[in-house]
């Protein structure tokens, strides 16, 4: 996973040539320790063309998407991880309207969705998630995200999320922190620092 190293535009685009390609990422790393079914815990399971999984015990189906930042996103899920990748590497803050004309989207879609990736991102690390944790990789070069007030660093990096849903399953808080690899140590270290002991963590692991 070399290649989301640092902030390079044409690597990532590279990466993500399609819809196809982000699911595929996202449900990679969301079953990378294997299947285990959020209705009855059960571990076998179908995969589907488009990366979702069926629970091979109560048929329960859940895509790569779900509970992450790209669910249902009207204008495609690629679409949604460039907005993501420029929002996060990008120094100066991005406007509404400079996103809608990269991103031949309306500039209240534009406008809805960033609000949406920031109010995940503004989370403090003071608050460790109790609730609904959900570790979700998305990894971009760049700058520290999910830490208010802090300094932004530009040296490359691989970013790994934690994202506490509300009940509904809506993004309530994200946090971010540098890894240098995905072993289970690294990811160890997520939880240490921000996810307390009696939350309910539904991931990979
Ligand atoms: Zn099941």
């Amino acid at each position: 996973m070399d290649i989301f190293r640092g902030q390079n535009l044409l690597e990532f685009a590279e990466r993500f040539k399609s819809d196809e390609d982000c699911k595929e990422y996202l449900a990679h790393f969301k079953w990378s320790e294997g299947f285990k079914c959020t209705k009855c815990n059960h571990t076998g399971c179908q995969i589907r063309g488009n990366h979702s999984r069926t629970c091979n015990k109560c048929s329960h189906t859940e895509s790569s998407t779900a509970n992450t930042l790209f669910h249902k996103v009207k204008f495609g899920i690629r679409k949604a991880f460039f907005i993501c990748f420029e929002m996060s590497t990008t120094t100066k803050s991005l406007s509404a309207s400079h996103i809608s004309v990269r991103f031949g989207i309306t500039e209240k879609t534009a406008r809805l969705f960033m609000h949406k990736v920031r109010e995940a991102m503004k989370s403090s690390e003071s608050y460790p998630i109790d609730g609904n944790g959900h570790i979700d990789e998305f990894v971009v070069g760049g700058k520290e995200t999910g830490a208010v007030g802090r300094s932004y660093h530009t040296k490359k990096k691989k970013i790994v999320c934690a994202v506490e849903l509300t009940e509904d399953g809506k993004v309530k808080r994200m946090y971010s922190m540098k890894i240098d690899n995905y072993s289970s140590k690294e990811l160890k270290r997520l939880f240490d620092k921000h996810i307390s002991n009696e939350a309910n963590v539904v991931t990979d692991k």
